[in-house]
């Protein structure tokens, strides 16, 4: 049975939400104070943070600039050797996809069923089961869903809609959404939900901008909706003064859904993890999986001093498999280039949209983004690539950016595999109450009947 909080480390947390306006820090652990964390008990509380399209190479890269940045390991790192951690292997593959998509790994979450690529809260036999965050709000739970995606993306909509028409359909997402009053929305995505969408909510505070989101101060009771870009949140190198980071949205969801005596479920997503490796975007990549790791450090610091919460960081699909793969010194030094990208590929397109997009335009702009002045026969291949020409062999390494993605490795030595997802079997690691009930290998699907039980939810409705 859930307990009280503990109002030392609750106070605690926001003390130090308050001190973070400006740069997010994450102190060490406490230590000794710690209660002993009993593996036998419930979670009130479940913090689900998934950082979209990544694979076990994207961890890895973001972990080793950590290092190289901060003298310190990453939060997930240190996660792997804390007492009662749950690692677990997840399989992805979707009802008719050996490699899925968001919507279906969403949905499998959701409601615990392999669905067809693209499908959100619909199965295949045409039903619309209740979703957990549903369920979890019937249960009295506070609920809520933080993205740097638009939020009727594909990986909130799985945890909280059912629309027939598909994840493409994000206009009729954003109702849905907004007509179910989850307690906590903060992502992008203006352009679906206008006034007219909002207004579908009751009892909502709404704020678009990062300044008024810091500022709401703590004694407001009703719902929170913030949406902070006409689409999806910046890149993290692109960022502008009125979009908050993951981890600034992260810690305002947890201090306001953390009020509810009766607990709280909220998914937390790192989205655009899995669009700067669709783009092969080395930099744009790890900037946001740094950026996740900050998120993930909010949400542990929220759970380090307590018994209630169980914290589960993963991901929902591999993409473009990413790996640093050039030796020794030059690797190193090569590497540590991707510290000093100004902008994402997504900023390069915009530059050269307004241009006549002459080869001396891309070699200025990809300097300005990236810092990598190309050579001739580099910035030849960009030209080829640039005017439709299949550049590389295997055809789907030619998608969105690869091409760029593979000359650039040259010079920050990180390579990637496809512009697309895999099949990747993923790593889930869990902490906190329940953790050790987590099976060690799994299915997406399986989450979902471990995560009901954990929290003591009613069955879900048949429909909703
Ligand atoms: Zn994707």
């Amino acid at each position: 049975m859930p307990s009280k909080t503990p109002a030392v480390s609750r106070r605690s947390f926001l003390a130090a939400g308050a001190a973070s306006a400006a740069a997010i820090s994450v102190p060490a652990s406490a230590g000794s104070k710690r209660p002993e964390i009993r593996r036998d008990r419930k979670p009130l509380n479940l913090i689900f943070l998934v950082s979209d399209g990544m694979s076990t190479g994207t961890l890895t890269i973001a972990d080793l600039m950590i290092q190289e940045l901060h003298g310190r390991r990453s939060h997930w790192w240190n996660l792997f050797s804390k007492e009662g951690v749950r690692r677990s292997m997840v399989e992805t593959a979707s009802a008719n996809s050996m490699v899925t998509d968001s919507a279906a790994a969403s949905t499998a979450w959701g409601v615990g069923e392999r669905v067809f690529s693209g499908a959100i809260g619909y199965t295949p036999d045409q039903r619309m089961p209740e979703p957990i965050l549903h369920q979890a709000k019937r249960a009295g739970k506070a609920t809520g869903l933080v993205t740097t995606t638009t939020l009727s993306h594909a990986t909130p909509a799985g945890w909280a809609c059912n629309v027939s028409t598909g994840r493409g359909d994000e206009s009729g997402i954003a109702r849905n959404m907004m007509a179910r009053n989850y307690d906590v929305l903060l992502g992008g995505g203006r352009r679906f939900y206008t006034d007219e969408v909002l207004a579908l909510g009751t009892d909502y505070t709404k704020v678009f901008t990062r300044e008024s989101l810091l500022t709401l101060g703590n004694s407001r009771n009703d719902r929170l909706v913030g949406v902070f870009n006409h689409g999806h949140l910046s890149y993290t190198l692109d960022r502008t003064p009125e979009e908050p980071t993951l981890a600034e949205m992260t810690r305002v969801a947890i201090e306001r859904l953390s009020r509810n005596p009766d607990g709280f479920v909220m998914q937390v997503e790192g989205g655009r993890v899995d669009h700067a490796a669709h783009a092969n975007d080395a930099g744009g990549l790890i900037h946001d999986q740094m950026a996740f790791d900050d998120a993930l450090g909010v949400a542990l610091e929220f759970a380090e001093n307590r018994d209630d919460t169980l914290v589960i960081a993963t991901t929902d699909h591999g993409n473009a498999n990413p790996g640093l793969t050039q030796y020794l010194r030059n690797g190193r030094r090569n590497f540590l280039r991707l510290a000093e990208w100004k902008h994402s590929f997504e900023w390069m397109n915009r530059q050269l949209a307004d241009t006549e997009r002459t080869p001396e335009d891309h070699r200025r702009v990809i300097a300005e983004a990236t810092t990598v002045e190309l050579t001739d026969d580099e910035l030849a291949t960009v030209m080829r690539w640039r005017s439709g020409e299949r550049v590389i062999p295997f055809t789907e390494l030619n998608k969105d950016h690869g091409p760029l993605g593979s000359v650039l490795a040259n010079h920050n030595g990180v390579s990637f595999i496809s512009g697309n997802h895999t099949a990747d079997h993923i790593e889930q690691t869990a902490i906190g109450p329940g953790a050790g009930t987590i099976p060690p290998i799994l299915h997406l699907a399986d989450m979902y009947p471990v995560m009901v039980s954990l929290l003591d939810l009613p069955p879900a409705l048949p429909s909703v």
